[in-house]
């Protein structure tokens, strides 16, 4: 068994990596040596190896005092001596065992003692037979082998793992833990102050069990250092009083309490000071867990599974690149971030799993784009001076980013290699003019366009717009399929489309599925591409026949630049950056409950000079059913009581499609006074005579949704109000009020946001089909820009990753992209 040599050796390689800051170990390398040397006398007696333990302690001994240079030089001599040392005994230094765990308590439910793992007869290290595999008798374990091919994980533990997500060996190793409990904080007991999370190491004194006096099992123990003592009680662990040996040296790690004026430890983490810590005295892992899966044996699964299978794993990358980039192996990753050393190893192995998240994605991404990119596509003949023509008749003068993306755009209709390109601008950019010019292109190449919005209402208004825009432009038509055609003028309509009669069809994505049929299908604009999943991008694809359409998606969603290039990263971006000048400031107030009375009195005097007002009802988490009824019920109470002599209109999700598009039409012909709607309302909608948009329970709602509500008001030339109206803010939701109210940006506000909440789920990254994030965080900008320009570069050299090098990279990103959308 060569575990206390490799564990000396890794560690000693870590604090190499690290610059020799003493560090790699929680209290430094001298106070690790001590355990250490403890460990190793047991281990070595009677084998004989060198370098002696004796030795070793020698070498090591103050390494502390030393300078940089002499630490260096000893620590590198003594690696050396040690993979030497490792090599003699013909085998990877690295394929030392855990020991059996040695206490075989909490929840080792099925299966009594946990021993890590079958028996392998023979090792084949990931270095030797690049293999992520140990075979032996009984059969052949991998890294994706079940998990009841560890021992001590039976059907019924396997089972619970399961409800954990945790199926294969490997997802094991990625089950990352929550957070750590700090208890490398190792005091002696005579400095101990109540409320402390704190480790001391010990000597039991005593040891009984007795019972409370509501009959609760209690077991008391007296530990002391030699500086003073301390009592130790736990409830409810009958046998834990056998198991706590007179004379033994524990480490115990949790909160210091106070009882009757003296310092006691209640229930805290303890172990046996004879093996590696696991629970107490460094970092403690703390892990999601589930019913039946306790922590300790969480932590000691984890730390078999990771002695056993870490140092096997296959680096997706190669040697060169980790030298490049400085990363930690992936195997010292695994390891630091479940059992970290120190918090600059946790550091290190957190940079090198974002690292892959990030560098996976990209060459994920990479590979989509490229394959969207093999596809034939038209060029077109871009049709310059009607597209002036087309911009000089506008009654607005273009915005010089709008004439940048137009510019993009018509560029890239010009290639044979299809676009896919994203234009991204706040609400009011203008990107609809943009994409009309794109259209424009496009017809006159005697192509057909399909539009397509995420609703029936936002296609309607999409295809009113679009056809004022093309008035002055002869022969350029644009038509409208909707649910609320007939079926005659439907089945008509999918003629005109299959016989390329039809230009510019707008509709909802029920155009790209199976029934309509494209004859000369040139481009497609796709609106709030946020909301466009995995599976209409591959119908998308499938519809282009020999040719594959061009596609110019758009969101008004402003993502920060992390977050585009992780679900963006195959297509080009063109970023509208730069507001029409009329634009007029939303003036935006925060307001609590007991300005209501006014805020009510303030809309109906918007109303008497002849504007309109939406009321956003608060947003209700359990459902639609719910949200609705509450939208009813709060439409009743303002009609019934407070607007009696006002108009107001209701929309919710409940209502078909039919009805919400009668309340948002009667609403934008002045019809209703005051909309009351769900916070499902469309975010698109253009109602330039509405200057009120009240917001109740504002402080449930991310910034960006905000500002999005917000920008649906100061759309026309009346000075408009946005209102921000809550019950009772934390400080929190209060800070984030603040800064809506204050910024206007909405790719600052998105950036704000993201700091705010975290990424989690911004807004469903796996409907895109995009792997989920563990530990990348969307705000590791810098990591992020380093994995992608080593995902270029692998990507560019080698794009099928069909180099030797590069094999365990293709299997990681086809591994990672579970989804299938990544041709592999
Ligand atoms: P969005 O980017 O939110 O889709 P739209 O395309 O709907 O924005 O444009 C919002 C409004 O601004 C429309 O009424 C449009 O006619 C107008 N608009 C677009 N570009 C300009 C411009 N350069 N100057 C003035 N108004 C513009
Ligand atoms: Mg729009």
């Amino acid at each position: 068994m060569a575990s206390t040599y490799d564990k000396l050796r890794r560690i000693l390689s870590l604090e190499q990596e690290q610059g020799y800051r003493d560090r790699a170990v929680v209290g430094g390398l001298s106070r690790f040596l001590t355990y250490w040397e403890r460990e190793a006398r047991e281990e070595s007696e009677g084998i004989g190896r060198s370098p002696a333990v004796a030795e070793v302690v020698g070498m090591l001994s103050g390494y502390a005092d030393l300078s940089l240079a002499a630490r260096r030089e000893t620590l590198d001599r003594l690696l050396d001596l040690l993979v030497e040392e490792g090599s003699r005994r013909g085998r990877g230094p690295e394929s030392g065992r855990a020991r059996p765990s040695e206490d075989s308590v909490a929840g080792a439910g099925d299966g009594g003692q946990m021993v890590p793992h079958r028996k392998a007869s023979q090792v084949e290290t990931a270095r030797s037979g690049r293999q992520e595999t140990r075979s032996g008798a009984p059969g052949q374990l991998t890294l994706d082998s079940p998990i009841t091919g560890l021992k001590g994980v039976g059907q019924v533990m396997a089972a619970r793992l399961e409800r954990l997500g945790l199926r294969k060996i490997r997802d094991l190793l990625h089950h990352f833990p929550r957070r750590y409990n700090d208890f490398s904080d190792l005091r002696t007991i005579n400095r101990l102050a109540p409320g402390e999370e704190v480790t001391i190491v010990g000597i039991i004194q005593s040891a009984r069990t007795g019972r409370t006096q509501s009959g609760k099992v209690i077991t008391r123990a007296v530990v002391t250092d030699g500086t003073s003592s301390i009592e130790v009680q736990w409830f409810n662990q009958r046998y834990l009083a056998n198991r706590l040996k007179l004379g033994d040296e524990v480490a115990i790690s949790g909160k210091v309490g106070e009882y009757l004026g003296r310092l006691v430890f209640n229930s805290p983490e303890w172990e046996p000071l004879r093996r590696e810590l696991l629970h107490t005295a460094r970092l403690v892992p703390v892990y999601p867990l589930t019913e039946g899966i306790k922590g300790r044996w969480m932590r000691r699964l984890s730390r078999a599974t990771l002695d056993y299978w870490a140092p096997l794993i296959m680096d997706p990358l190669p040697p060169s690149m980790l030298k490049s980039t400085g990363l930690m192996q992936l195997g010292t990753a695994l390891e630091q971030i479940h059992f970290p050393a120190s918090r600059v190893s946790l550091q290190q192995a957190r940079q090198r799993l974002c690292f892959d998240e990030f560098f996976l994605v990209q060459l994920g991404l990479l590979r989509r784009r490229h394959a969207w990119r093999s596809q034939q596509g038209r060029a077109l003949a871009v049709p310059w001076r009607e597209i002036d023509g087309f911009v000089s008749r506008l009654p607005f003068q273009l915005t010089q980013a709008q004439q940048r993306a137009i510019n993009d755009i018509l560029g890239d209709l010009e290639k044979r290699v299809p676009m896919s390109r994203l234009l991204q601008g706040d609400v009011g950019s203008g990107k609809t003019v943009v994409a009309v010019a794109a259209m424009l292109a496009t017809v006159r190449n005697g192509l057909q366009t399909a539009v397509m919005a995420p609703t029936s209402i936002l296609a309607d208004q999409h295809y009113r717009t679009i056809s004022r825009m093309l008035e002055g432009c002869p022969e350029t038509h644009c038509t409208l399929l909707t649910g609320r055609l007939s079926d005659a003028e439907k089945r008509h309509l999918r003629g005109d489309i299959f016989r390329g009669r039809a230009q510019i069809v707008v509709g909802t994505h029920a155009l790209i599925q199976a029934s309509v049929d494209f004859a000369r299908l040139g481009l497609v604009v796709v609106d709030e591409q946020h909301r466009f999943g995995v599976a209409q991008r591959a119908a998308l694809r499938g519809k282009g026949t020999t040719f594959a359409p061009h596609l110019l998606a758009m969101s008004a969603t402003p993502i920060p630049r992390t977050l585009a290039l992780t679900m963006y990263g195959d297509m080009d971006i063109s970023v509208l950056d730069e507001m029409p000048p009329n634009r007029q400031r939303v003036v935006t107030a925060v307001r609590d409950r007991r300005s209501r009375e006014r805020i009510y009195s303030f809309i109906e005097s918007q109303v008497a000079q002849g504007r309109q007002a939406f009321i956003i009802c608060p947003l209700v988490e359990e459902s639609d059913r719910v949200e609705a009824k509450a939208a009813v019920a709060e439409h009743r109470r303002l009609q019934e009581e407070i607007f009696p002599r006002l108009r107001l209109g209701l929309l919710h999700g409940r209502m078909d499609a039919e009805e919400k598009e009668r309340s948002m039409t009667s609403f934008r012909r002045g019809e209703y006074d005051i909309l009351v709607s769900t916070p499902v309302v469309e975010v698109g909608i253009d109602v330039p005579n509405a200057t009120v948009m009240l917001i109740e329970g504002a402080d449930r709602f991310g910034l960006a949704q905000l500002h999005q509500f917000r920008g649906r008001v100061g759309r026309g030339q009346h000075k408009s109000y946005c209102i921000l109206l809550f019950d009772d803010p934390s400080e929190e939701s209060l800070k984030r009020m603040q800064i809506i109210a204050e910024t206007d940006d909405g790719f600052a506000l998105a950036e704000k946001d993201l700091q705010l909440r975290g990424p989690g789920d911004f807004f469903g990254m796996r409907q895109h089909g995009l792997p989920r994030l563990r530990v990348a965080k969307l705000s590791d900008t810098a990591i992020l820009e380093r994995a992608r320009s080593e995902a270029l570069r692998v990507f560019q050299e080698d794009p099928d990753l069909a180099r030797p090098e590069h094999r365990a990279m293709a299997m990681s990103v086809r591994r990672f992209w579970r989804s299938g959308d990544v041709p592999s």
